[in-house]
Formats: structure tokens, sequence, C-alpha cells
């Protein structure tokens, strides 16, 4: 396993296997890593003959009083797990390679990024799209892996790659879970033990819908309502939203097209988000759907099960 830290020095090597026509896969991350980055590896690592994982704590999508200087890091841990799951290089640049004295140009995501966590976090998905198509240039992946758990982010991203004409197929992974069902998430490290506990109450709130969802429960409004009242715990709910996983339209009456209940809240100091599908059976899904979900709806063994990982 190969670590680069300046854009030189990657983009020399990637050059290299492009010519041998591999086929290489993505795995953006800001590092901290756990299963759920796993997954995406793991992902990559079958599909891809290279699988390149970068590591980079995006300054430019925090804001100004969020965690960016607090931000858990742990690289030697990150190696270890990277070089287990058969990743052949680490991409690691300092804020500087990225934003180097000068730097200007963004990329400003249209109406995707408005609701959500983009109302909560202004300037947070241009951060995200700019580093992002900054990092899919270097890279020149086939294949790039993001996870479910940031559902608008994959909306974000496969927008752009749309609109930009980026020859890159997007994949999403179903979110990794800890056995109690909360999401992984490098953010949980800042929960203490009372905090851990009562985190618990958001994806027990979501897969409590979609349970009811799968029992056969289509009302947006009693759906919102069940995931509403096991989520007692959370200090600010932030959002709980059922949304179209194609358009990111909020779903008003019936569910009847494949969508997205989302959360955000914060437990103490912490901030968490959290979301689950609700999907038809596979073959009653568009084309353009099934893009979005296929991957997580074929291993969605029953409802609740979306978190277990892949076998
Ligand atoms: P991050 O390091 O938090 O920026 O996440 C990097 C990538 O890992 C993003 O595509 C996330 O959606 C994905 N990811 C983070 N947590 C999980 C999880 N619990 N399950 C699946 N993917 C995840």
């Amino acid at each position: 396993m190969l670590t680069f830290r300046t854009i030189k020095s990657l983009t020399q090597c990637l050059r290299g296997y492009r010519t041998s026509n591999l086929r290489v896969g993505f795995v953006p991350t800001m590092g901290f890593l756990h299963d759920g980055h796993r997954a995406l590896i793991d992902e990559s690592v079958a599909r891809c003959d290279i699988t390149v994982v970068s590591i980079f704590v995006n300054p430019a999508q925090f804001g100004p009083n969020e965690d960016l200087d607090r931000y858990p890091r742990a690289l030697d841990a990150d190696h270890e797990l990277c070089r287990k799951a058969g990743v052949s290089m680490i991409f690691l640049p300092d804020a500087s390679e990225i934003y180097p004295p000068g730097f200007q140009t963004t990329v400003e995501p249209g109406p995707g990024a408005e609701p959500l966590c983009g109302a909560v976090r202004p300037g947070h998905f241009r951060g995200v799209a700019t580093v992002v198509a900054k990092l899919f240039n270097l890279v020149q992946p086939d294949v790039a892996f993001f996870g479910q758990k940031d559902f608008q982010q994959c909306a974000v991203i496969r927008q752009m790659v749309r609109d930009l004409n980026l020859p890159i197929e997007i994949v999403t992974v179903p979110t990794v879970r800890e056995p109690d069902g909360l999401a992984m998430s490098s953010r949980n490290s800042y929960l203490g033990p009372s905090d851990r506990k009562r985190a618990l109450c958001l994806s027990q709130g979501l897969l409590a819908a979609q349970r009811a969802y799968g029992e056969g429960e289509r009302d947006s409004q009693r759906l919102i309502a069940i995931a509403r009242a096991q989520i007692t715990e959370a200090d600010q709910l932030q959002y709980l939203e059922l949304r179209d996983v194609g358009t990111l339209e909020a779903v008003q009456g019936m569910v009847e097209r494949p969508a997205a209940l989302c959360v955000a809240a914060t437990i103490g100091q912490t901030r968490l988000i959290d979301n689950v599908l609700l999907t038809p059976p596979p073959k009653a899904l568009s084309d353009r759907d099934l893009e979005v979900v296929s991957y997580a709806v074929a291993r969605q063994v029953r409802p609740g099960a979306e978190g277990s990982r892949p076998s």
C-alpha cells in the first residue's frame, strides 16, 4: 500500500496505472475510519483493480462554529484498516495542498443542497462538492463509493456528476450500524456513555418507521409521527423529514415512490444524522430510482435489516 501526501506524487503514480487500463475505485473520507468506511472500501476492492482512499478533513465543509479543530484523527489505525482491507493507495494531503494560496473557484450545488443539512449548515455542500470534484479530477476514478448514511451528500454528488458530465459511476453503500442500531460515525467518538445511550433513540425511531412501512403504512405524516414518538432523547431535533430519493422533494400525503426518512439532531454537544430508505420491491422501481437505491435494496433482506453488513 502506497501513501501519498502530494498531488504530484499521487497523480504521477496513477498515470502509470491508468495506461494499463486497470479499473480505479475511489473512497473519499475524512479518516477516523470505522466499519462504515470499511464497507465502502470492501465494495471498491471487490469491484475494482485499484482502490484509492483519501483521508482529508476538509475545512471548506465546516462552518465557523463547527468541530473542524477537534474532528477525531487516528492515522495509524486508519493505515492499518486500509492495509488489511487491500487498499492500494492512501491520499493524505494537507489543507494547503488542496487549497493553495490564491485558490478561488468552487462548485455551487443546486437546490438539492438547500433543505435538510444544507439549511442547518450553510455552505456545507459547496465545500463537499468542491473537494469531491477536485479529488475526482486528481484520482480520475472509474467508480466512487459513498455511504447511504449521508443521504443528501450522495444526492448532491450524483447531481454534480450528471450536471458536469463527469465520467464516474457513483455507488451508494448501505449504512453500517452498531449492533444496537446506532449508525456508525466518526463523531460517535464524542459521545460519553450517557449520550451514547440517548443517541440510540434516533435509529430506533427511524427503524420503527421503516418497520411500519414494511407492514404497509404509507401515510407520510403517520410514518414521521412513528419515528418522532421514539426520538425523545435528542436535545435539539434539527429535522425529521421524508424526502423523495430521486428528487429530494418533501413527501406529502402518501408515500408512493421510494423515499428516505432523514433525521439530524444534537445529543449533548454532538450533531448526528441518520436515515432509512422506504422503498417498494425493486420490480416496482424506475431505472433512475434503481440507480440510487439498487445496492441498498438488493441487500434489504427485511425491513429494519438495511444496516446489516453485506456478506
Ligand atoms: P466521512 O469520513 O464521515 O466523511 O465519511 C466518508 C464516507 O463514508 C462517506 O461516503 C460516508 O457516507 C461514508 N460513511 C460514513 N459512515 C458510514 C456508515 N455508518 N455506513 C456507511 N457509510 C458510511
